[in-house]
């Protein structure tokens, strides 16, 4: 008799030829932007704690205030796990997005998947951006719509769709997917053109800003703050876990948006409610997003920095305004010896291989925290021409 999982051996040895193969490496949170990997401290280039607030004394009292009255929510949102912390975190949230209302999910993952699908299906056409995330890629292929991916943040070959399909009169109802900030390139899509093209074709618009919210925008809402549409984005979707430093995602827009969501959003009806600890800590971080612009300058001259100190050294990385800033060097093996030279000299830089990006672009993905300083990013860079010789 042959082991019915004996496949996952050949599958398995052909992942690791391939240069692909990840492990999970235990990591505890050290001082001063520091993880402790394999029983060394390294200087964390590999988080999204954007504005260094997971491990932050007021977010970490506000979890603990909300868990002396337990910790597991027992039940999804719409049955008995919806607390309190749930209600005024969703009110925090509408406030700053300046939408009617917000609903929460246990993750940013389960915000996107659980937005598209609830709005539409078959019938339907999705236009997605050909870097997109990956929750937005599930969602759009569990929703069992059309998917037409274009050419990333290219608004003409996406008009170019629109038009087509318009003229062929063939879908129902279309819905536009895009990330604001992208997780591994840190460039912004094109939200002046893609808001346009919504709005003159009728088409719903959901932007992901899991990277921007309290990163960048005047007031941390995100890319499409940044490019001045915030106000004309109707469903933005966002997470907790990355600058405001807990668990979650939210969906913020109108009343009857949201309202929809909560009657007919599977992962919201079918999933367990985050502990309402987790909202606290959120709720926490918000108030430091709103009430420190200043954490949002220092991470922005920091990225600066880092970029400009890449260039000094001919290092070609990509020009931006984000904290995320990645090294493409195509191959895996090469991506894994630089990172490894890098963890050898103190830092800890993530190398990012397939599936999470196209085949050919491996790359190391810098990301940097307000937690740093800039005395710490030169280092860093000596470190890496070192690393790379
Ligand atoms: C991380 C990420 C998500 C998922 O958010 P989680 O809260 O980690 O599940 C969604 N979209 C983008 C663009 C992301 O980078």
């Amino acid at each position: 008799m042959t082991d019915p999982l004996a496949w996952i051996d050949a599958g398995a040895a052909s992942w690791r030829r391939r240069g692909l193969e990840r492990k999970l490496v235990p990591s505890e949170r050290g001082a001063a932007s520091t993880i402790i990997r394999n029983d060394r401290a390294l200087i964390n280039l590999g988080s999204n704690d954007y504005l260094n607030l997971a491990g932050d004394p007021r977010i970490v009292a506000a979890a603990r205030g909300s868990l002396a009255k337990g910790w597991g929510s027992g039940a999804s949102a719409l049955v008995s796990g919806w607390s309190l912390e749930h209600e005024t975190l969703a009110n925090e949230i509408a406030a700053f997005e300046e939408t009617e209302a917000a609903v929460l999910y246990p993750t940013g993952y389960a915000a996107n998947v659980g937005a598209i699908t609830a709005l539409v299906g078959r019938g339907d056409v999705i236009y997605s951006d050909a870097l997109n995330h990956a929750s937005l890629i599930d969602g759009a292929r569990l929703s069992g719509a059309t998917v037409r991916k274009y050419a990333h943040g290219d608004a003409s070959v996406l008009e170019h769709k629109i038009r087509s399909d318009k003229k062929s009169g063939e879908y129902r109802r279309g819905l536009i997917v895009t990330d604001g900030v992208f997780s591994m390139d840190g460039n912004l899509a094109p939200l002046e053109r893609i808001v346009e093209l919504a709005e003159e074709h009728e088409l719903m618009l959901l932007v992901d800003e899991a990277h921007g919210t309290g990163v960048i925008g005047e007031n941390g809402r995100g890319a499409a703050e940044y490019l001045g549409v915030s106000e004309r984005i109707p469903i933005k979707v966002g997470t907790l876990s990355k600058a405001l430093g807990s668990v979650g995602g939210f969906v913020a827009g109108s009343r009857t948006l949201i309202d929809w969501l909560i009657n007919h959003s599977r992962p919201l009806v079918f999933s367990t409610a985050a502990p309402a600890a987790t909202a606290a800590a959120a709720s926490a971080a918000l108030r430091v997003v709103i009430g420190e612009p200043e954490r949002r300058a220092q991470l922005a001259s920091l990225a600066n920095r880092m970029r400009v100190r890449f260039e000094e050294i001919g290092v070609a990385v990509s020009e931006g305004i984000t904290p995320i800033i990645p090294v493409v060097l195509g191959d895996p093996d090469v991506t894994m010896r630089i990172a490894e030279s890098l963890t050898k000299a103190g830092f800890y830089v993530p190398a990012i291989r397939p599936p999470t990006v196209p085949d050919g672009t491996s790359r190391l993905r810098i990301s940097v925290s307000s937690g740093l300083d800039a005395e710490t990013i030169d280092r860093f860079i000596i470190a890496f021409k070192v690393a790379q010789s």
